[in-house]
């Protein structure tokens, strides 16, 4: 792709009109996930954005970027002369890769307050996440047997990382070390947070380039939800000024609002093309298979947890009823079916 950047040896650099330096830096962090890290250079500061997954190849794919860094640009940088890590949320495929880092770097760690018991705590989280996430696969229609599955998938990352501290906050609209201006923005995460440097906003997965970034209930995590991802994407929609976005994955977006509306557009078909579904009583594993189709491995829980989000954005609001009270209010774990009001 070209673009106003550099690119040497698959690292792309690009320098903003205030003179900051942005490397982006490719890796594999999972077998079927690529994404990036960044660094950011000022004569005072090396900040390296997100730390990758944790898996070896993306931490052999971290030093590679860094070792390019060094001899196709010239600059001396290295994990034990970074100045602080921004986390942009408490996603694994962006700080798994902290276990390793901080093997080698003293820098501080920075994340948004919402997502810190998540890097403090880990196995904390996963464990209470995976009870409310149960319930959630119980009320959608999931059988027993298929729950377990799910869940034991979802537990099997518990091993991955190691929980590490968090030295510091990155608070909303805060301007971190002079240069990096911090946007909260949660929704897919609850500590997911855009940094903007200049014109450039680092979007983490908040925005991505094609993708529609992935949404789970809210019911299952707070702060997470459609309705605040939605409301988020407005907020950076008002960020004025930006001509260039950084994912945390796929490519870099030239019109970062027109990709913005695009993505809100997505979603408001999505949530038609529910409410069509829900002319007849379905429960949430109808709405899934009806959306995505048969799914495999983790592609099911995705697929579960996205029709989820919808779901419960239209409930909320009034859009969608529960067609089966009666049933429901004489044994309470049976799946809840909606219906179109
Ligand atoms: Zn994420
Ligand atoms: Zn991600």
């Amino acid at each position: 792709m070209q673009g106003p950047w550099e690119e040497r040896d698959g690292v792309l650099r690009y320098r903003t009109r205030g003179g900051v330096e942005i490397y982006r830096l490719p890796m594999r962090l999972f077998p079927e996930l690529d994404g990036y890290v960044y660094l950011i250079l000022t004569d005072s500061h090396r900040i390296l954005v997100d730390a990758g997954s944790g898996l070896p190849e993306s931490w052999e794919d971290l030093q590679r970027g860094l070792e390019i860094v060094r001899a196709r640009y010239g600059c001396p940088v290295d994990l034990s002369s970074l100045t602080a890590i921004v986390i942009t949320h408490g996603h694994i495929d962006h700080f798994g890769g902290l276990t390793f880092v901080r093997q080698q770097s003293p820098a501080p760690v920075f994340a948004h307050e919402l997502d810190r018991r998540v890097l403090v705590n880990y196995p904390e989280r996963l464990i209470t996440a995976a009870q409310e996430l149960r319930h959630f696969l119980s009320q959608a229609g999931v059988s027993p047997e298929r729950q377990a599955a799910l869940l034991n998938l979802y537990l099997s990352m518990k091993t991955m990382f190691q929980s590490t501290s968090v030295e510091g906050l990155l608070g909303d609209g805060e301007l971190l070390f002079g240069i990096l201006r911090v946007h909260h923005t949660p929704g897919h995460c609850p500590g997911q947070v855009c940094i903007q440097v200049d014109e450039v906003l680092l979007t983490s997965d908040h925005v991505l380039a094609h993708t529609t970034p992935h949404q789970a209930p809210e019911r299952i995590t707070r702060y997470t939800g459609l309705g605040h991802y939605l409301e988020s994407l407005r907020r950076v929609a008002a960020i004025p000024g930006i001509a260039l976005a950084f994912g945390g994955h796929e490519d870099p977006i030239l019109d970062p609002y027109g990709r913005i509306a695009a993505i809100e557009a997505f979603h408001h078909q999505r949530l038609e093309r529910v409410l069509e579904i829900c002319q007849e009583p379905r429960t949430i594993v109808e709405i899934s298979r009806a959306l995505f189709g048969r799914q495999y491995g983790y592609g099911v829980l995705l697929a579960l947890l996205e029709a989820g989000a919808h779901v419960e954005y239209l409930y909320d609001r009034g859009y969608l009823q529960v067609a089966n009270l009666d049933q429901l209010e004489k044994e309470p774990e049976v799946p809840i079916r909606y219906r179109r009001l």
